[in-house]
């Protein structure tokens, strides 16, 4: 059975296409969309989702989130004794959505459509390829997250000759696309978008706020401590989503036995988020330039990615557009839906017969070469582009460079990802090397051909046709062997994962935890007791009497945090 599945930098989702639609999947808690938290418990077993994502406030160095973000990075988080690379994590949140699809469809999972923001590069692609190997997942497709989007929307307007803007702004990435049907085709025209904006940068801003307030109090701990520093995000994250609700929220944070509190009115933060908020327009416009569009041809804004939920952006979008946005879509299960299409059409599903889709390269791949000034000197580091941003994929160029020196022993190609002419604002994506023949300057010729395949991946030939040398890219950042990728597979197999049956109680005995440590006095007595009266039920181990306590728990804690918004 191939899956689809959205791995998002703040919650993950899996679906399913059946019975002529996609539908999520709910995981052992009965959501549908899965924290991307990993967390080790004291005896060293995974965590995953909702429990580990409570952990975070209360165990940080147990605890990873946000990892989406340092994908094709060889950064590892150390959680308790162990190291993990970002795609090992990742790994851990597949594997964890992988039991879950299994679960509720009762048959083994093997493939999977993954979703990628379409701004992710060569290096973070692969990684997330990587990360579905480890988790023991055939990767069928990498799908660009707005293109899954515009899936799950489009597939409803077939018949409908129709434009479209997919404004996709998440955790830690924003995206935008145009799309277009025609006659059954749904086509990407263009996508653009800025992979450091997301909800993460509009929490910064109220972190940077508490610290501005409270820094003297919290001395060096305000800069180094890692505990401090979950603690404020987390309280910026309730605040600013209890703000999509209400005109104002209070921002409260406890650091060692002190209540650190301010009110902050949706005015105000929408006044601090500006910079951010203008962020947004220029991937926009990029995208309309490039389509060769205006915005007034475009019949919807779709809105997708949990970020989208802030009416300051959605305030933003409105006066940019001069329209209100669409609201047709789910913006947290879009993506999840659209990849599920996708592995419906990988799976040949009937319904989908008549669905064709393309999709663009979003962003241009070219080399660095040199050039002679006109007084003989040598200027190197330019950026010449081969596969221009906006093509359509797969895509395969050739373009064909000649030396520079006389007598030249090689040529060395570095492949760069970007738009900037100087390739130091580029991406630097690996190097080939070719061997030439001993010639004058400028007496031989070097082909060098890109193909970007459908998944957004790179393949980079070059070719010597004076003596029919050939040489194919590698990647050079010390990424993992294949072999490696078995013994890691293994390594993360053996590791021991809490187990689905009993997930629901830790998560609520994690949240519990969490709960203790935000509440001071009176209610912080109150939580002390409801986890010693929980755990004991817990001891008794009988099924029923734990179900009916821990909703009752749950319960308890909802007013108390309902509370605090008050
Ligand atoms: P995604 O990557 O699509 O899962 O989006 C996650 C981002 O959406 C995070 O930065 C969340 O803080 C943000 N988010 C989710 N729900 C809300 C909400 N109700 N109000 C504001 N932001 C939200």
């Amino acid at each position: 059975m191939i899956v689809g599945i959205d791995l998002g930098t703040t919650n993950s989702a899996v679906a399913v296409f059946r019975d002529g639609k996609a539908d999520l999947i709910p995981n052992s808690l009965g959501h549908r969309l899965t924290p991307s938290a990993v967390s080790l418990d004291e005896q060293g077993t995974v965590l995953v989702g909702l429990p580990a994502r409570e952990r975070q406030a209360t165990h940080p160095t147990l605890t990873a989130t946000a990892f989406k973000r340092l994908m094709g990075s060889q950064r590892v988080t150390r959680l308790g004794k162990r190291d993990f690379l970002p795609e090992e994590l990742s790994a851990l949140v597949l594997k964890s959505l992988k039991a879950d699809a299994e679960a509720y469809l009762g048959e083994p999972v093997t493939e999977a459509v993954i979703t990628v923001p379409a701004y992710f590069n060569d290096k973070q692609r692969k990684a997330t390829r990587r990360a579905g190997e480890l988790a023991g997942l055939k990767v069928e497709r990498l799908l660009n997250e707005p293109t899954a989007a515009a899936l799950a929307y489009g597939i409803h307007q077939l018949e409908a000759e129709t434009r479209f803007l997919v404004f996709d702004l998440g955790g830690g990435t924003f995206d935008v696309s145009i799309l277009e049907i025609f006659e059954g085709v749904i086509e990407v025209r263009a996508t653009a978008g800025d992979n450091r904006l997301g909800g993460e940068d509009f929490n910064e801003l109220i972190v940077d706020d508490l610290r501005q307030r409270f820094a003297a109090d919290w001395g060096r701990d305000a800069r180094e401590s890692d505990a401090l520093y979950q603690r404020l995000r987390a309280a910026a994250e309730r605040a600013r989503r209890a703000l999509s609700e209400q005109s104002a929220a209070p921002v409260r944070a406890v650091w060692k036995d002190k209540t650190y509190e301010y009110e902050l009115t949706a005015e105000a933060f929408e006044a601090r988020a500006e910079g951010l908020l203008n962020r947004l327009r220029e991937p926009v416009l990029r995208a309309l330039r490039d389509g060769q569009l205006e915005a007034r041809s475009l019949r919807e804004i779709v809105l997708v990615g949990g970020a989208t939920r802030m009416p300051a952006v959605r305030r933003a979008v409105t006066r940019m557009f001069g329209r209100f946005p669409a609201h047709s879509v789910h913006p947290d299960e879009a993506v999840a839906l659209g990849a599920a299409v996708q592995a419906g059409l990988k799976s040949r599903d009937a319904a989908l017969n008549e669905v064709v889709i393309t999709d663009v390269c979003p962003y241009s791949l070219g080399v660095d070469v040199a050039e002679r000034n006109p007084d003989g000197s040598l200027r190197t580091g330019i950026f010449s582009p081969i596969l221009e941003r906006n093509t359509v994929i797969p895509a395969s160029r050739v373009s064909s460079f000649h030396t520079l020196q006389a007598n030249q022993k090689a040529v060395t190609f570095t492949i760069y990802q970007g738009e900037s002419r100087d390739v130091q604002d580029n991406v630097a994506l690996g190097e080939v090397s070719i061997p030439v023949p001993p010639r004058p300057a400028g007496g031989v010729t070097v082909d060098c051909r890109f193909t970007y395949d459908i998944n957004g991946l790179l393949e980079v030939d070059v070719h010597v046709p004076e003596t029919g040398e050939q040489r194919t890219l590698v990647i050079t950042d010390g990424e993992a062997e294949p072999d490696d990728l078995d013994a890691r597979r293994e390594a993360l197999a053996a590791l021991k994962v809490h187990p689905r049956d009993t997930e629901a109680n830790r998560a609520v005995l994690a949240r519990a935890a969490r709960c203790y440590e935000d509440f001071l006095g009176d209610k912080r007595a109150y939580v002390a007791h409801l986890m010693a009266q929980f755990e004991s039920i817990l001891e008794r181990q009988e099924p029923r009497a734990i179900d009916t306590a821990r909703l009752a728990l749950s319960e308890a804690l909802d007013q108390l945090e309902g509370e605090t918004f008050l």
